[in-house]
């Protein structure tokens, strides 16, 4: 009950300082950039590193993989390794040239522990470490955080180790966490107990050697089934429901089952149903959905710096290919544009010119019309005056008549009264005499 109710507390606080970051696109921002070359052109060598730098999700760099798959180029060839490529396959036929493309880019084909490297993405929960790639001695992942019973994994992997655990106990399924982060000393103490006891043999079969171990990454679990009490030697894991369940569905809690049966050539190990190991969801719902066994085998195809710098020639080609015919068609559009602006501006101006002339036509109209108008009113008075000068005329003509007449008869009268006068003053004369 007292280990249950601290289960507990541990789950709840993880999950408490997990949630600001737990979906996987936000979780992943927190691993900054890896480059460490201090060459621009340089991509980062860890994967989400080299996505943010060509703007990319995951999604759409296995897109594109798949895409030149179909096509039948080989995004993971890379060039130098040509020759050791067909070796490899020569040596192992009954793997396809893409598998063998991958399997000699994390250098398979050489003898396990001939040719060592060391892990170039120590920063990255993507990082491969085998028999051909190691950790420096002195290193210890620095997110550490204790599961639960001084179980410790760096924190992204103990919050989603404990979510898948959550859910197997909602499916009645039942298991412990054996053993989780190991240091470098640990290995070196269990390899020279192991070479004591069993050989060199059988202990590299079954144990890492120092800076080899998965588990020195923080990031492996080895689990088992609570009931029957099993231990790792000897276990019938694979054989539980719990196995199955977690072949099912571990990969969407970001784990992948690291030396599956079958593959020893591969890994280096024997099956061992016990040992997950996270890798993050992308990548581990990435080989459940592709059916990729092997970390190597992905690991050669989607994350080595060689095949990462010849995904980014490939994404710069195209954009620049892109790029150029956006150009392109910028610029016959803006073409087509300026001769439209050209013809509208022409018939803009047609436009003016004919209102111009209308105007002016107009205008003339309207003076004409002025002048019509004009014309008619003087016209009517001068034909107003005429007329009153008319009346005028025929009535002075009239009266001047009349005077005429009046005249001509009072100056008649005159004559006649004078004449008669003259007459009678003769006729009085004689008379007198
Ligand atoms: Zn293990």
């Amino acid at each position: 009950m007292k280990t249950k109710a601290i289960f507990i507390i541990v789950f709840t606080t993880a999950l408490a300082a997990a949630l600001g970051s737990l979906f996987h696109g936000q979780s992943l921002a927190a691993f900054g950039d890896t480059r460490k070359t201090g060459d621009e052109d340089a991509p980062s060598l860890e994967i989400y590193g080299f996505l943010r730098e060509i703007n990319m999700s995951f999604e759409e760099y296995l897109d594109l993989t798949k895409e030149l798959d179909a096509a039948g180029i080989y995004p993971h060839f890379i060039k130098e390794n040509a020759p050791r490529y067909e070796a490899y396959q020569e040596k192992n036929p009954q793997i396809s040239f893409s598998e063998a493309i991958a399997y000699v880019n994390v250098n398979l084909d050489k003898e396990f522990y001939s040719d060592i490297l060391d892990v170039p993405n120590l920063d990255s929960v993507t990082m491969l470490v085998n028999k051909h790639y190691r950790l420096p001695s002195d290193w210890m992942p620095e997110n550490l955080i204790n599961v639960y019973d001084s179980h410790f994994l760096q924190e992204e992997a103990a919050v989603h180790s404990l979510m898948l655990r959550e859910s197997m106990i909602e499916n009645e399924l039942r298991i412990v966490f054996i053993s989780t982060y190991r240091s470098y000393s640990s290995a070196v103490n269990t390899y020279s107990y192991a070479i004591d006891r069993y050989g060199v043999a059988f202990s590299d079969l079954n144990y890492a050697r120092a800076g080899h171990s998965d588990h020195q990454t923080g990031l492996a679990i080895d689990l088992l089934h609570i009931s029957p009490p099993s231990t790792l030697t000897g276990t019938n894991f694979q054989d539980t429901e719990e196995f199955k369940w977690l072949c099912e569905n571990a990969h969407n809690f970001g784990f992948i089952l690291r030396y599956p049966d079958g593959h020893t050539h591969i890994t280096g190990y024997k099956f061992e149903p016990w040992h997950w190991r996270y890798v993050g969801t992308d990548i581990a719902t990435a080989m459940y959905e592709k059916g990729i066994v092997t970390y190597e085998e992905f690991y050669g195809r989607y994350l080595a710096s060689g095949v990462l710098l010849n995904v980014r020639d490939i994404v710069l080609e195209r954009r620049r290919i892109a790029e150029a015919e956006e150009e392109a068609l910028r610029v016959a559009l803006q073409e087509a544009a300026d001769e439209a602006a050209r013809i509208a501006a022409n018939q803009a101006e047609e436009a003016a010119r004919a209102a111009r002339q209308a105007e002016i036509r107009q205008a003339q109209e309207e003076a004409a019309e002025r002048e019509r108008l004009a014309g008619e009113s003087a016209a009517a008075e001068d034909l107003e005056r005429a007329q009153g000068a008319g009346q005028d005329t025929s009535v002075f003509g009239a009266r001047h008549i009349v005077f005429i007449i009046f005249a001509f008869a009072f100056f008649s009268g005159g004559i006649f009264l004078l004449i008669i006068l003259k007459r009678q003053r003769k006729s009085q004369g004689q008379k007198q005499r």
